[in-house]
């Protein structure tokens, strides 16, 4: 799991504590991460407004621009449709729409042919969850809403992946 928080100072304890390239190798080879808003930034191959210098550990063929959707003040919460979710996570039906959080969110801005598409934010038109193999990002926090679905599309992922 690379979480939330902020991409230049995950990139920069990462380079501190020398784990960049560890988990860039082991990203591309092959073990299950997913990513949210800052851990999205860290699984992209590109950064579009990343700042000088700034290194992710990749794995994600796709170009994501940070903050896109603006600054802190315009963090927000909105429904998206999320395609290929299987279950409900005791949601409803799969066709619910997920609550999704973006605090000073990024999009991706370009996928590679191998990148899934799971769901864009309406209002932009902007890819807002994508997955590539056993890799999966999402613009938006869903640990912070109760709808489990993505958390269990994860662990399906882990399980088929071990
Ligand atoms: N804007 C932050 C960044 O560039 C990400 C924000 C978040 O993770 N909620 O890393």
């Amino acid at each position: 799991m690379i979480p939330g928080g902020e991409s230049t100072t995950l990139w920069r304890l990462s380079v501190a504590f020398e784990v960049l390239e560890p988990l860039r190798k082991l990203t591309g080879d092959g073990l299950p991460a997913f990513g949210s808003c800052a851990g999205m930034i860290m699984l992209a191959d590109r950064l579009a407004d990343g700042v000088e210098g700034q290194q992710t550990y990749g794995g994600i063929d796709m170009t994501v621009r940070r903050n896109a959707f603006g600054r802190q003040v315009d963090s927000f919460e909105r429904d998206i449709t999320l395609a290929g979710l299987g279950g409900s996570g005791g949601q409803g039906d799969t066709e619910d729409p997920f609550r999704a959080v973006f605090i000073r969110a990024p999009w991706v801005e370009q996928a590679g042919a191998g990148v899934s598409i799971l769901g864009t934010e309406q209002d932009t038109g902007r890819i807002v969850a994508v997955r590539q193999g056993q890799l999966l990002a999402t613009a938006f926090h869903p640990e912070l809403t109760p709808d489990r679905r993505i958390h269990q599309l994860f662990v399906d992922i882990v399980k088929d992946n071990t």
